[in-house]
């Protein structure tokens, strides 16, 4: 019998893939572990053109991202989520022996896709309070044993829920013009005056990426996008699979990207920041949390007295919450997605009856 995994490439042998929130399961009623959206909105759908392949970039799609965000529709890129555009990016600018910068704790997908894709990882250092700095950033480009073509940085950060300085980047965009500078802006409509979007016009070698999965509460049908320079749209359009984006995934994301369509996202947006901040309150005024972490984002990083304690009773109430344990600097921490009322209710009933 043939050792299968011995066939396999050698980075695939080692890689240890995404654990998602869906991966890792659970069993639950109450799903606050994904920072998704807690509703589905309605849309209209038509199938009577399925029979056709779709465009490679449909035409409603991206000129909807690009009137959203004040770009043409030659700097924009439609994905299956924005995940697919954190692969394409490495396979489009890392060859063999280069690789990326990352800063833990961050999204996980970057070192994964990195692996994925053999390329190299190298980590910046934060500030003992999780903030990270220009310097750091250009010291890991420097110290790293590799050239260094794209540096992945979301803001706002996940999980820790914080916002990278503008300045700081501005100043990193200048100091090295031939490393791409990807700022991960999937959490930014909770936070739109942050964007990195009125940069683009300045800086050749500024990537932002953003998705519907968030405050458009549209993880379910796979829609990112990647926002950029038109020349590297353009190379990662060689590289994108030729039917990426399914007819019905461009027929809801042109719903949700038209003007009612971003009314309705902003209209959530306000009523998560409103319960974010009250189940922060509520969280503060327990004696079991040491700290709640600031966020800009629809979720909290929360550190317990005891994390693995909290994780278990929520369990065993059937409330999916996401744990940090195992990520050095973040053991009893636990990420909170700001759900429903009615589910935040539920977690506040289960942490005061602790
Ligand atoms: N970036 C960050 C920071 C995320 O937290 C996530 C998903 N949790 C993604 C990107 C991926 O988003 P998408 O659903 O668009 O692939």
């Amino acid at each position: 019998m043939t050792d299968l995994n011995k066939l396999a490439c050698k980075h695939v042998q080692d890689l240890v893939p995404y654990m998602s929130a869906r991966r890792i399961g659970g069993h639950g009623h109450t799903f606050l572990n994904a920072n998704e959206s807690p509703k589905s909105e309605f849309y209209i759908f038509n199938s009577t053109t399925l029979n056709r392949y779709p465009d490679c970039q449909p035409f409603e799609v991206t000129q909807g991202m690009a009137d959203y965000t004040g770009l043409t529709r030659d700097q924009v890129l439609v994905s299956r989520g924005s995940d697919e555009a954190i692969g394409l990016l490495i396979r489009t600018f890392c060859e063999a022996g280069e690789g990326v910068v990352i800063a833990p704790p961050t999204y996980g997908m970057y070192e994964i896709a990195a692996n994925t894709n053999n390329a190299l990882v190298h980590r910046a250092r934060r500030n003992d309070d999780f903030t990270l700095s220009a310097d750091a950033i250009a010291a890991a480009i420097n110290e790293a044993p590799f050239k260094v073509k794209l540096v992945f940085i979301d803001s706002p950060a996940n999980p820790l829920g914080i916002l990278f300085d503008r300045d700081e980047l501005t100043k990193l965009m200048g100091q090295f013009p031939e490393v791409l500078f990807v700022m991960d802006e999937a959490y930014i409509e909770y936070c739109p005056e942050a964007t990195c979007v009125p940069l683009l016009g300045q800086y050749d070698n500024l990537v932002i990426t953003r998705t519907l999965s968030k405050a458009f509460a549209l993880a379910g049908i796979r829609c990112g996008f990647t926002l950029a320079h038109k020349d590297i749209i353009a190379l990662m359009t060689k590289v994108i699979d030729p039917y990426p984006v399914p007819d019905p995934v461009a027929q809801i994301a042109r719903q949700a990207l038209a003007h009612g369509g971003v009314d309705l996202m902003k209209q959530r947006v306000v009523k998560t920041l409103e319960l974010r901040e009250k189940l922060r309150e509520n969280l503060q005024a327990l004696p079991s949390v040491k700290r709640v972490h600031p966020s800009e984002a629809n979720f909290l990083l929360v550190e317990f007295e005891n994390g693995p304690a909290v994780f278990e009773s929520m369990l065993k109430k059937g409330i999916i919450l996401r744990s940090f344990e195992s990520k050095p600097g973040l053991e009893n921490h636990i990420r909170i997605t700001v759900g429903t009322p009615e589910e935040l209710d539920e977690v506040m009933r289960v942490l005061t009856s602790m």
